[in-house]
Formats: C-alpha cells, structure tokens, sequence
C-alpha cells in the first residue's frame, strides 16, 4: 500500500485517501466521497507536508489544516444540509480545503461562505481554491472567502442552512446561533482542554437543541492577537 501511494499521482493518492475512510467507514455517503474526491487535498497543504496523511497539519499562523477523518465526519454530519442550492457558511475556514468541499455540495445555485481572521491565510486559500476543481465557484460568486471575525458569522449572508466552525469555542456565539436557519445545522467544537464536537439543530419553529457527537483538539476560536501570540 505505502508503496502504490509512493508511486502514484496525486489524484490516485487523493483517491486513495478517500477509499481508506470510506473502509473506515468515515465515508458514508456517495456525494462526500465523490466531493472529497475532486477537491485534490493536496493542493490545500503546504509544500514538505503530507495532505493525504490521516493527521492534522500545521499551516503557520497557530492554525492547522484539519484531518481528512475530521473533514469528511463534518461533511457527513452537514450532507442533508448541504444540498444542491443551499448556503453554507465555514468559520475558520484556513487553507479553504472544506469551504472548496462544500461549494462544491452545495453548487453554483448555492452560497459558500467562508470567514478566517488571518489576511495571510484568506490569500494563500484564495490561491489555493483557485487550482482546485472550485476555482470556477470563485469566479462565480457562488464560493467567497472573507477576512474578519468569525465569532460574529458573516450576516450579509444568512440566514445558513449549514455553519460550520473549524476552531474551538469556549462557548456556542450566539451570532452563529442566530444566523442559523431553521431548519439548519451548526457543527462546532466547543471546550477549551476537553472540547466535544457539538451539533446544533435548529428547528422549523426555531427551538434550538444541541448534541454531543465525539471528543476533538481543535485551535481555539479566538481574537487574531491571542491566536498569533499564543506560544
Ligand atoms: N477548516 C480549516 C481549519 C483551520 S484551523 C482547515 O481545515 O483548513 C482554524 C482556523 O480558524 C485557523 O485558520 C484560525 O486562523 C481560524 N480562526 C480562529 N479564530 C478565529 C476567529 N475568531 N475568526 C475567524 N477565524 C478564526
């Protein structure tokens, strides 16, 4: 196996990526794996990283690039609202891998939203969204990423169908509850030592209930001077 990865091209090996978390049984649904399938990861990573590696990644700034089991168990638990002509907005969105993911859900008709407080960041994701199969999302208008903080959502936008939140909080901001739609699903990873992935369902009648799916280490969802002063 490590072998055929070796020698192989970086879409065999993104592929291959994809098939070990479907046997893993990550990777349920046909459209995550097909998605995760086109968005080549490795055009997301850095230079001397390893995008198809099942661990997360450093990308500079205190920040990291999710693992892909963690990438494709948000895309699962988002799918039903993640549909075709939907919005999704994506808080933290760092090297822009997911935000591409979920235009690409979500499709031309739908708005893809993401929101990172880093500028370096938000230009290298642009850069790097720009070589992937969502570059034309982005010439579109249907994929945008936008520099601010993600702690007040982006409500130009909303109401979401869809929020997800790429760091932890120390608790839910309300902002995001708000823009929620009903309906709609929020996963975010809250806690600050011991953080568990909670996924937030807003209901048709706008009631709100919030489950524990599984214990995560995500960075923290924070102001931009702590995040790059924190070591
Ligand atoms: N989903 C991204 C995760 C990147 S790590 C990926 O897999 O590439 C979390 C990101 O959240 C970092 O890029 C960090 O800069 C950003 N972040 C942290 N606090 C933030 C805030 N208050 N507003 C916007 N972005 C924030």
């Amino acid at each position: 196996m490590e072998n055929r990865l070796w020698s192989s091209g970086a879409s065999d090996k993104n592929k291959a990526m994809v098939e070990q978390l479907q046997r893993y049984g990550v990777i349920k649904s046909t459209k995550v794996a097909e998605v995760m399938e086109t968005i080549d990861r490795g055009l997301f990573v850095p230079p001397g990283g390893s995008p198809y590696f099942d661990s997360p990644m450093s990308i500079g700034y205190n920040a990291t690039i999710s693992a892909p089991h963690m990438h494709a168990a948000c895309l699962e638990l988002l799918e039903d609202h993640l549909q075709p002509g939907m919005r999704v907005l994506d808080v933290g969105s760092g090297t822009g891998y997911l935000t591409a993911c979920f235009a690409l859900m979500v499709g031309p008709e739908g708005r893809a939203v993401g929101v990172e407080h880093i500028p370096e960041l938000v230009a290298s994701s642009t850069e790097n969204i720009k070589k992937s199969a969502a570059a034309p999302q982005l010439d579109d208008g249907s994929l945008s990423i936008h520099i601010a903080d993600g702690r007040e959502g982006w409500p130009e936008l909303a109401p979401y169908d869809s929020i997800h939140v790429g760091a932890a909080a120390p608790q839910i901001p309300e902002a995001l509850i708000e823009q929620l739609k009903p309906g709609g699903r929020m996963v975010i990873p809250v806690g600050t030592v011991f953080q568990e992935l909670k996924v937030v369902d807003k209901k048709p009648d706008g009631s709100v209930s919030v489950r524990d799916e599984t214990s995560v280490r995500y960075v923290p969802l924070t102001s931009k001077d702590a995040q790059l002063h924190s070591d």
